[in-house]
C-alpha cells in the first residue's frame, strides 16, 4: 500500500516536473506546471467515475474499466470481496435450500407469518395438521383460514412461547398443542403439533385415577365403620385395641388419599367460565377454618390474620374453602407448636385478590420449591405420614388456583419460614348479592 502510494506520489511529481521544464522552455513554467497538474488531477477523477459507474451498474468483474497504480489496487480488492460474497453467497442458498427441505418435512405443523398476519411460508405438515397449502395459501392472511373462535383468540393474545391445547380446525377429535414464537423482524412462527394421542392418554389416566378410588371409597367406608364399632366395645385386649387403632389410623389415610384423589380429578383441566361461580366471603371462611382447627386439633399455635372482610371472591365456595384450608393446615402442621402463622387477604398492588399464608417455620429448600405441587411430592415423607399428609394438597390447591384463572406462588427461606399465596385475577372481584328484605 505505501509503496503503490509512493509510486503514485512518483508518477505526479513525474507529471509535474515535466510541466515545469515544458514550461520553462515556453517561459510560463508555474502555469504550464498548474495545467499539468490539473489534467493528472482530472485523469484521476475519470478513472474514479469510470469505477463508480461500473459498480453502480452492477457489470460483471470481466466489465471492470481499465486502470493502474493506485486504483488498479481498488479494483483488485472490489474484484476480491466480490469473489468472496459471490461465494458466500452460494453458501447461504445451499443452507436455505437444505433447511427449506429439511423445515418442510418436520412433523410438527410450521407457519411463518408477519405483523399483519399475512403467511410468507408453511411446511407440509401444515396441510394435514391447519389444512394450510404452502403454495396455494402463500400471502393470504392466516386468521381468514384458521377461523375458529378459539384459534382467532390464539392468533390475537396467546402469550409467546406459551402451548395452548385447542382442537384442530378440520378435524375436531384431533388435538393441537400450539404455540406462537416470534421470529424477528415482525415475523411470528406458528408450531403446530398433533397431539390427540397424548391427551387420550392423559384423559384415561384421569378416568382411571377417579374410577379406581370412586371403588375404594365404598369399602372403605365399610371397613371404618367396622372398626369403629369394634374398637368402641370394652372387652377387647389392650394389644387387640392397639393394633386396631393403627389399621384405623392407616384406613383414614386411606380414605383421606381417597377423597383427595377424588376431588383432583374433578378440579383438573376443567377452569371455570370467567363469570362462572358464587360469592365467597374469603375473609369469614378463613376466620371458621382456624377456629375449626383450634376446635379439633388444639392447635396450639399463635394465628395473626389480616383480612379485609369486604373482598368478595366470585367462585366456587367449596373449591375456596379446600384450598385455603390446606395451606392454613399445612403450615400447622410443618411448624412446631408456639410458631405464628400469618394469613392475609387482600388486593394486590395490581388489584388482584391475593391470599398469602405464611409461617416462621423450618421453610423448604429452593430445589424442592417448584415441585411441591406435584401430586405425592413430599419434602419430607416421614413428617408428612406422621402429621396424615396425602401429598396431594397443594396438588388441590394449585388447580383451585388455576380453575379460577389465578396462580399458586411459593416462596420459602430455609430457616426462616415459607409463604404460599393465591393471586386470583382482578375479575373475580365481585359483590355480595344482597338479601332483599322485601
Ligand atoms: P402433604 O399432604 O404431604 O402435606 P402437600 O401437597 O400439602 O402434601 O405438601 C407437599 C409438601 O410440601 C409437604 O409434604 C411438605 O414437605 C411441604 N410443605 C407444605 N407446606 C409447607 C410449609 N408450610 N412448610 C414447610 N413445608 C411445607
Amino acid at each position: 500500500m505505501i509503496t503503490l502510494f509512493r509510486t503514485e506520489i512518483g508518477w505526479y511529481a513525474g507529471v509535474l516536473l515535466a510541466g515545469l521544464l515544458i514550461g520553462l522552455a515556453v517561459g510560463a513554467p508555474l502555469l504550464v506546471a498548474l495545467l499539468f497538474s490539473s489534467a493528472y488531477g482530472l485523469w484521476l477523477l475519470v478513472r474514479m467515475a469510470n469505477i463508480v459507474t461500473w459498480l453502480e451498474s452492477g457489470a460483471a468483474s470481466s466489465k471492470a474499466p481499465p486502470t493502474a497504480g493506485m486504483m488498479n489496487q481498488v479494483v483488485g480488492l472490489i474484484h476480491r470481496e466480490k469473489a468472496y460474497s459471490r461465494k458466500q453467497k452460494n453458501r447461504y442458498r445451499v443452507t436455505l435450500a437444505r433447511f427449506n427441505s429439511l423445515a418442510a418435512e418436520l412433523p410438527d405443523a410450521t407457519v411463518v407469518f408477519d405483523g399483519q398476519r399475512i403467511i410468507q411460508w408453511s411446511n407440509t405438515a401444515a396441510r394435514s395438521l391447519l389444512n394450510i397449502h404452502e403454495e396455494r395459501d402463500q400471502g393470504q392472511r392466516i386468521d381468514n383460514l384458521l377461523r375458529a373462535p378459539e384459534m382467532l383468540q390464539f392468533l390475537a393474545h396467546a402469550e409467546q412461547g406459551v402451548e395452548v391445547e385447542l382442537a384442530s380446525p378440520d378435524t375436531p377429535d384431533k388435538t393441537l398443542s400450539l404455540i406462537k414464537v416470534k421470529a424477528g423482524k415482525g415475523m411470528t412462527v406458528l408450531i403446530a403439533r398433533d397431539i390427540t394421542q397424548r391427551v387420550k392418554v392423559r384423559e384415561m389416566r384421569k378416568a382411571f385415577v377417579a374410577d379406581v378410588s370412586h371403588e375404594l371409597r365404598t369399602p372403605l367406608t365399610v371397613i371404618r365403620g367396622y372398626l369403629e364399632m369394634i374398637l368402641e366395645e370394652s372387652g377387647i385386649s389392650s394389644k387387640t385395641r392397639n393394633a386396631l387403632s393403627n389399621v384405623q389410623t392407616q384406613s383414614d389415610r386411606m380414605h383421606h388419599i381417597v377423597e383427595h384423589l377424588l376431588e383432583l380429578s374433578k378440579l383438573e383441566g376443567n377452569p371455570l367460565g370467567e363469570l362462572e361461580g358464587e360469592p365467597i366471603m374469603v375473609a369469614g371462611a378463613l376466620g371458621s377454618i382456624v377456629e375449626n382447627l383450634r376446635k379439633t386439633i388444639g392447635v396450639n399455635h399463635l394465628f395473626a390474620l389480616d383480612v379485609n372482610d369486604d373482598l368478595v371472591l366470585l367462585g366456587s365456595e367449596g373449591e375456596i374453602y379446600s384450598a385455603c384450608s390446606n395451606l392454613v393446615s399445612n403450615a400447622v402442621k410443618y411448624t412446631e407448636p408456639g410458631s405464628t402463622i400469618s394469613i392475609s387477604w387482600h388486593l394486590n398492588n395490581d388489584s388482584q385478590p391475593t391470599l398469602i399464608v405464611s409461617d416462621n417455620g423450618p421453610g423448604i429448600e429452593s430445589q424442592h420449591l417448584h415441585r411441591l405441587s406435584e401430586r405425592f411430592y413430599r419434602v419430607d415423607k416421614g413428617r408428612s405420614r406422621e402429621t396424615g399428609g396425602t401429598g396431594l394438597g397443594l396438588a388441590i390447591v394449585k388447580h383451585v388456583a388455576n380453575r379460577h384463572g389465578g396462580q399458586l406462588l411459593i416462596d420459602s427461606t430455609p430457616g426462616a419460614g415459607s409463604s404460599f399465596s393465591i393471586e386470583f385475577p382482578a375479575s373475580r372481584v365481585t359483590k355480595m348479592a344482597r338479601v332483599s328484605n322485601l
